[in-house]
């Protein structure tokens, strides 16, 4: 992706909450046409209304039990046409010139792997010569197209990912995320009322918190934006309050004074989290790979991996994954059990997990004792522990998890202002 000069160039992507009515639509539009109005190129990335994407699959599994994978995609697909289609006139009645494209026409190739495709390229000729006619520039998110023009679907949440690669293909000065929360929060507010909006965060730090949970951010678009350095700002379609800064210097070991620094960035939770545990395998090499080998094969994917080891030679072997994946996982587990004489397969999906992030804590010793220390006190049992350079994850039952979010969050001073 080579970028095209365009002077000022802004994507804004506005969310299906954003979009769910015809009045939330023209008040997109007016806030598009505002900054059309300042003189600024702008290229819009619209999803679905509402809850639209989900109607949807509804309905294809109303008339299909397993409705062909192409044609899913390609019903999926018209959300987004909708969305874009009335954005458009809604700014041609503000007198602001616009044109509505889709994936295809907008130029954005992907693989062909329908309901999961990555974009492979974006050929910006059409977005680029309608921008230099002085028109707003809407885009469908969500669509891709093949080599053999099939329309694809990136993944759910995937308007994020569009947005982004569309500001990285044309050299946007900034991509805009608009949605119904006014940034990335140091906790969900939902559970934690204290928790305060971050002005600014990092890269890496906000790839951890979308895995983990943070739902605002889909994480192929921040991992997308952080390949070319792409800004990009969290905010509220609904507000004009100032929204999270999503940038290469907004991590906390840039941003806070050196001793002082709050090391815990955020708390993120997921409450879809299921484990399966394979109880009493002999203890010898080749029994790990016999398990994920398979799962990877049908595209299960494993979070958190735990072993115990007994004394007597063998181990209990603890996976997570995600819980509509649990049956699935579960007969793959199954199968395979005999084969590594595994003693019995056990299973919970009434599980959780919390994570603090923060890339200080990398060189800072005493965060794991800590969160362990908030939680004991707490009561809260741990299951499984997992860490990265700048996280650490306990998966804790469900019923307790919003509890430990919110002792973590006191714990590391998190409701005080820096
Ligand atoms: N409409 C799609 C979905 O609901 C894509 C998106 O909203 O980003 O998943
Ligand atoms: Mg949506």
């Amino acid at each position: 992706m080579s970028p095209p000069e365009i002077q000022g160039l802004l994507v804004q992507k506005y969310g299906g909450s954003s979009l769910a009515t015809a009045e939330r639509i023209r008040a997109a539009a007016r806030r598009v046409a505002r900054t059309a109005a300042r003189g600024k190129p702008v290229i819009v990335v619209v999803s679905a209304m509402g809850d639209t994407t989900d109607e949807l699959i509804e309905l294809a599994y109303s008339v299909a039990q397993r409705p062909p994978e192409r044609e899913l995609d390609l019903l999926l697909s018209t959300g987004e046409t909708v969305s874009a289609t009335l954005m458009a006139m809604a700014l041609h009645d503000l007198q602001q010139p616009a044109v509505a494209l889709t994936g295809l026409q907008a130029g954005i190739r992907s693989t062909r792997v329908f309901s999961r495709a990555r974009i492979t390229d974006i050929q910006p000729a059409r977005i680029s010569t309608e921008l230099l006619h002085g028109k707003v520039v809407i885009v469908t998110g969500f669509q891709g197209v093949t080599e053999d023009q099939d329309v694809t679907t990136l993944g759910r949440g995937g308007s994020d990912t569009t947005a982004v690669a569309l500001a990285c293909a044309l050299g946007a000065e900034r991509c805009d995320i608009y949605t119904d929360v006014e940034g990335i929060y140091t906790a969900d507010p939902r559970v934690v009322p204290s928790a305060r909006k971050l002005s600014e965060v990092g890269y890496e730090e906000m790839l951890e918190l979308a895995q983990l949970g943070a739902r605002v951010m889909h994480p192929r678009a921040v991992e997308l934006a952080e390949l070319y350095s792409m800004p990009i700002l969290v905010a509220s379609s609904f507000t004009d309050t100032p929204g999270t800064l999503i940038h290469r210097d907004g991590d906390s070991k840039n941003t806070m004074p050196m001793e002082v620094r709050k090391n815990v960035r955020g708390i993120a939770h997921d409450t879809d989290v299921a484990r399966i545990t394979l109880v009493r395998v002999p203890d010898r090499p080749g029994v790990a790979a016999a398990i994920f080998e398979p799962l990877a094969a049908a595209s299960v994917s494993v979070d958190t991996i735990a072993q115990s080891s007994g004394a007597d030679g063998t181990t209990d072997l603890s996976f997570t994954i995600s819980r509509s994946d649990l049956p699935r996982a579960l007969e793959i587990t199954q199968s395979v059990a005999p084969s590594i004489h595994a003693a019995s397969v056990d299973t919970a999906d009434d599980l959780a997990k919390v994570s603090i992030v923060g890339t200080g804590m990398q060189s800072a010793p005493g965060y794991a004792a800590r969160m362990f220390g908030a939680l004991a006190r707490a009561g809260v049992n741990i299951n499984i522990i997992s860490t990265s350079d700048i996280r650490i994850t306990c998966v804790v039952s469900r019923d307790h998890v919003e509890d430990a979010v919110r002792v973590l969050h006191t714990a590391f001073e998190l409701d005080r202002e820096d």
